[in-house]
């Protein structure tokens, strides 16, 4: 077992918050998180947390609070472009069988008030408006300095700070620098008493095939009272430059004109379903574009006495719904392996870095897999895949290809499970 006592841990997003739950419930490591928003987060929209992922938090004790906030439902409804039922998925029917836990959707901010309502019942203390500006190394263990003049000084530090991470560029790994993937996404939460009375037959994910990406609509509270949306589409970088500025000027275009764009992107959606789609983005007041950006991979995860964790090591595209399972599953293995007969951080990190890139590369590549699909095409290969995806629908429907877990072997993998011992192949 290491002799680690104190983990200072940069963020208080999921991985961070989950960390400092998980090592001081675990692993009775004294943990301080230090976070660069003066109060919790309110950014974002609704978040997909499949099998994986959730037995990971109902590990932690969480699960309960969550299921009480958010919507659990893996079916899905595909529609074609024309407003018809291509046919129906169960995404989890097979994990959920394995493992006991299904899909379910959440609003961002409900599960960071459940990260943050358990670790305040854990006494974890947690400083708001800190910004790191310097990481040092030493005997004693490593020291971080911030904005403010404070320091802090632990045996270990976390890096859960995101794409963005500030302990990755001022310590780990200067060179892997954030990447746009190509795909943008605009969204919004809404609710259903807004809405004409079908929304509230809305009770699963559904996803619309248009020419020009894909239109989502989803519960995200148990009693299917709100509604999340979001168009997954393809966005070139802007004339403006792929800056902060240029994506900021691009985005309040985005943002004026989402009203006019969605319409004529859903004008081809017939009968009820398309008109409930329209209704969907007439009722909707505000919304937020985000061009998505993710990280190359192949950077390094730790450095000293310092580790990267979730969207500091490996941020991803969203498209496989994977980004806070891959954070959990992280901080999960990262205990198991404070615990072993592995002493030296070195020997941890080492292990921790031959099982966790082999999945995180599969996740990953999976998820850029699937946003390609939200790529422009011209109608009649849209009509191609909607025929393709309509015979595939039926045939894993008939010949119950769910029991064998196809498509959903990623969804039960336990990190709990994996050997953890034995030689290195570093
Ligand atoms: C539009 C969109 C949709 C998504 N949908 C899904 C989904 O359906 N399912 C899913 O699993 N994942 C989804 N993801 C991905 C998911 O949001 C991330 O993978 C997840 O939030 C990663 O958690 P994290 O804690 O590593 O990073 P973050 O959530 O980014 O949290 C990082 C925290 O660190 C703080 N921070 C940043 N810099 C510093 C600093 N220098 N000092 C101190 N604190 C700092 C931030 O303020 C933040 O609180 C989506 C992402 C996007 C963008």
């Amino acid at each position: 077992m290491s002799a680690i006592q104190k983990a200072i841990i940069i963020g208080a997003g999921p991985a961070g918050l989950a960390a400092a739950l998980r090592l001081s419930q675990r692993n009775h490591i004294s943990c301080v998180v230090y976070e660069i928003r003066s109060e919790p987060t309110t950014l974002g929209g609704a978040i997909g947390i499949p099998p994986n992922g959730l037995r990971l938090l109902h590990r932690l004790g969480v699960y309960e609070s969550l299921a009480a906030r958010g919507a659990v439902s893996s079916k899905l409804t595909v529609h074609s472009s024309n407003g018809t039922d291509l046919g129906e998925i169960d995404l989890a029917s097979w994990s959920e069988r394995k493992t006991g836990f299904g899909l379910m959707r959440i609003k961002r901010t409900d599960l960071l008030d459940v990260l943050l309502e358990a670790t305040e019942k854990a006494g974890i203390t947690i400083h708001y408006d800190k910004r790191l500006v310097a990481v040092e190394e030493s005997a004693q263990g490593v020291s971080v300095t911030f904005s403010d003049g404070s320091t802090d000084t632990a045996d270990l530090l976390l890096g859960c700070d995101g794409i963005h991470s500030s302990v990755r560029t001022l310590h780990v790994d200067q060179n892997i620098v954030p990447e746009y993937s190509g795909v943008s996404g605009i969204f919004s939460l809404l609710p259903t008493s807004e809405l004409s009375p079908s929304a509230s037959s809305v009770s699963c994910l559904n996803a619309t095939l248009t020419p020009d990406g894909l239109f989502v609509l989803m519960p995200c509270t148990p009693s299917g009272d709100g509604l999340f949306w979001f168009f997954s589409y393809e966005v070139p970088i802007p004339a403006s430059g792929d800056t902060r500025d240029g994506w900021e000027e691009h985005r309040k275009k985005e943002v004026e004109r989402f009203k006019y764009n969605l319409f004529d992107v859903l004008h081809g959606v017939q009968g009820l379903w398309g008109h409930l789609l329209r209704d969907v983005v007439s009722q909707t007041k505000v919304v937020k574009f985000y061009p998505v950006f993710r990280l190359p991979l192949g950077g390094s995860w730790s450095k000293g006495n310092c580790l990267l964790l979730g969207d500091a090591a490996h941020a991803m595209q969203p498209h496989a719904g994977q980004g806070v399972s891959m954070a959990l599953e992280d901080v999960f293995l990262l205990s198991r392996l404070l615990e072993s007969s592995y002493t030296s951080t070195s020997d941890i990190f080492a292990k921790y870095d031959e099982i966790r890139r082999p999945r995180i590369e599969k996740i990953y590549k999976t998820a850029a897999s699937n946003a390609d699909r939200r790529k422009k095409t011209s109608p009649w290969r849209l009509r191609i895949m909607e025929c393709i995806l309509w015979i595939g629908l039926k045939g894993y429907k008939y010949c119950r290809l769910d029991r064998w877990g196809i498509g959903q072997k990623d969804l039960v993998y336990d990190i709990d499970q994996v050997e953890i011992l034995g030689a290195f192949r570093l």
